[in-house]
């Protein structure tokens, strides 16, 4: 059994993806060749966001965002403790101070509760002025951006959404992307559209933004390549990987993500009785880049990640160690006890295979393995 099948998606698409990376290789194109502009136009239709700059990868479009900003020394930037390495990385980048929040024990988001007390004692200390909230839809579930905007509409503060796992995602009709006043997201192979390499985006409905992050995805740009008003990035999404996402797109919004979503509902019908399942709140749409469940204790979620193992069932602890416990940002000053949820999270939740192509006789199998754990 797979953790994320691509292999099965490959032979399900593979005339298509052949045929899109054949044209690529065909034209020679391979940097800002017709494709990205398509695919660019294409995702910003899908989300309902004016611009779409697509980029190398999701670290570089949430980098590109803070850049556009001018966020740097003596900004403060929060950001979620139970996330990827990435969402806190790039703040240090730029030189600003990553100010860590606990997230919701529901929803593993950032908390709204946490982040006002962070920004609160952040004011109070004075070192760093408080600018950004980094927004992460965790898993493939949108954040609380209802919550989030009231908070950075009362001190002030942009919201930069980390949609590298939500793509796809969204809030009644609002897709993820659109909430943040940037958004980001990734394409690396294992997310919810995944291409072939590395690859990222960048979403806002400002021209400004729009106009200086395609300027400085490629060297601060001006009128042409060789004419650079500002220090930028080498920064492209290249062109196979934009024809790779372009052959799957049309499965990925079609099918793919309803897909997920029944075999959410299956594992969630199955296991609720035996461990604590993904919470999804009323209207909020999960594009299931990770189906976790949350055991009593470390013991017993090692345990079933080695029981599984046993029985060839592959899973995934996201996250092992909290942002704050990491030894990159060692140069910050954090206090374990301002993060009780996300200490917990790190010793307790596993992650189960979640895919398209998972099929009901491999869910049954993790099913009854899970459960024949907990009868022991
Ligand atoms: C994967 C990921 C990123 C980074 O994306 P890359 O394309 O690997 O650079 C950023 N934030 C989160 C939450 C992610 O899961």
């Amino acid at each position: 059994m797979q953790f994320r099948d691509l292999k099965a998606q490959y032979a399900a698409m593979k005339d298509s993806i052949d045929a899109g990376i054949s044209a690529v290789i065909n034209d020679c194109n391979f940097i800002s060749g017709r494709q990205v502009a398509e695919l660019e136009a294409r995702l910003a239709e899908y989300t309902g966001v004016r611009h779409c700059i697509a980029c190398a990868n999701g670290t570089d479009a949430l980098l590109l965002a803070l850049m556009a900003w001018g966020i740097g020394p003596g900004d403060a930037v929060f950001v979620p403790d139970f996330t990827f390495f990435s969402s806190g990385e790039v703040v240090s980048t730029v030189g600003a101070v990553p100010v860590f929040v606990d997230v919701d024990a529901d929803t593993f988001n950032i908390s709204c509760e946490s982040l006002e007390k962070m920004i609160k004692k952040t004011i109070k200390e004075g070192k760093a002025v408080p600018k950004v909230i980094v927004a992460v839809d965790l898993f493939g579930q949108p954040a609380d951006y209802a919550g989030l905007k009231e908070i950075a509409g009362r001190y002030q503060l942009k919201i930069l959404e980390d949609a590298a796992q939500g793509f796809g995602g969204r809030i009644g009709e609002r897709m993820a992307g659109s909430f943040g006043d940037i958004a980001a997201t990734s394409f690396f192979p294992a997310k919810p559209l995944g291409c072939y390499g590395d690859g990222g985006a960048v979403f806002t409905d400002d021209c400004h933004l729009a106009e200086l992050i395609s300027s400085l995805r490629i060297h601060g740009k001006g009128t042409s390549k060789y004419d650079n008003v500002r220090i930028g990035m080498n920064s492209r999404l290249d062109t196979l990987q934009a024809a790779v996402l372009l052959a799957k797109f049309d499965a990925f919004k079609d099918t793919e993500l309803e897909v997920v979503n029944q075999a959410a509902a299956y594992y969630t019908e199955k296991l609720k009785d035996t461990t604590a399942v993904p919470v999804v709140p009323d209207e909020f749409f999960s594009s299931w880049a990770q189906y976790t469940v949350k055991l009593e204790d470390r013991t017993m979620r090692d345990g079933l990640q080695r029981f599984l193992k046993e029985r060839g069932i592959p899973s995934m602890i996201y996250y092992v160690k909290p942002m704050h416990r990491q030894e990159a940002f060692f140069g910050e000053q954090y206090y374990d006890e301002d993060y009780p949820v996300t200490n917990v999270l790190c010793e307790t939740v596993l992650s189960l295979p979640m895919h398209p192509y998972l099929t009901r006789d491999e869910q049954d199998e993790v099913i009854a393995c899970i459960k024949e754990y907990f009868s022991h």
